[in-house]
């Protein structure tokens, strides 16, 4: 048997280190920049960087619309800081197009920029205790405005919710030790859990992740 297959939104940003931390879970994965490469994909992920960057990207490609249609299929979706603000019902800061199939507001750069970034504890109680979030001038979560579950906290605001198959966050999963939020998802997509490979684990803890090194916005 094959595992699922996910689709990883290769347009701009961070959409390696998820391809990598999905294979720690079995997962197959696709770089998708084209509508046919969201072709017979089982799961999606929409992966940190710049969210105009992409939204302009989309246009460009003709994206836009058929990976409306995809997220609409309900399939398990994996929505990262700029893949969050793809997703968010209302994006402020300024104001901006999206996909508004979270029920939430999102204010961009909203724990300001790069000199606030940084990795921080998480509050929550389906995430091992001492999971931390690493934000890197994250979107802020201002209002959960329908149903949606809030799975994580940073100092009281929602910074992971997940709304049926949907599931963002405000930081960047694929990032962290052990990357408990993207175990959760690959949990979603129905995979045969793998172990994180300690290459990975080593790279982000050895190398001391220096949020001034990440190129994008
Ligand atoms: N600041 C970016 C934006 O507003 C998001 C940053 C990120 O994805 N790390 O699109």
């Amino acid at each position: 048997m094959t595992s699922p297959l996910v689709g990883v939104l290769a347009l701009q940003g961070d959409f390696a280190d998820h391809q990598r931390s999905l294979a720690g879970f079995g997962l197959r994965t696709r770089q998708v920049r084209t509508p046919a490469e969201l072709d017979g994909i089982d799961a999606l992920v929409l992966p940190g960087g710049e969210s105009t960057t992409m939204l302009r990207l989309l246009a460009v490609e003709g994206l836009f619309g058929p990976l409306g249609e995809v997220l609409h299929r309900d399939i398990p979706v994996l929505a990262t800081c700029a893949g969050l603000i793809l997703l968010a019902d209302r994006v402020e800061n300024p104001v901006q197009r999206s996909y508004g199939l979270l029920p939430i507001t999102v204010v961009r750069n909203g724990y300001g920029r790069q000199y606030h970034s940084g990795t921080f504890p998480l509050e929550s109680d389906v995430l091992p205790s001492g999971t931390t979030g690493t934000f890197i001038r994250a979107p802020r979560i201002t209002a959960v405005t329908g149903d949606c579950e809030v799975l994580a906290r940073r100092d009281g605001d929602p910074v992971l919710v997940q709304k049926g198959r949907l599931l963002g966050a405000c930081f960047h999963p694929e990032l962290a030790p052990g990357h408990p939020v993207t175990a959760r998802f690959a949990g979603m997509v129905g995979a045969d859990r793998g172990t994180v490979g300690g290459r990975t684990e080593s790279r982000v803890a050895g190398s001391g992740f220096a949020v001034r090194d990440v190129p994008f916005g």
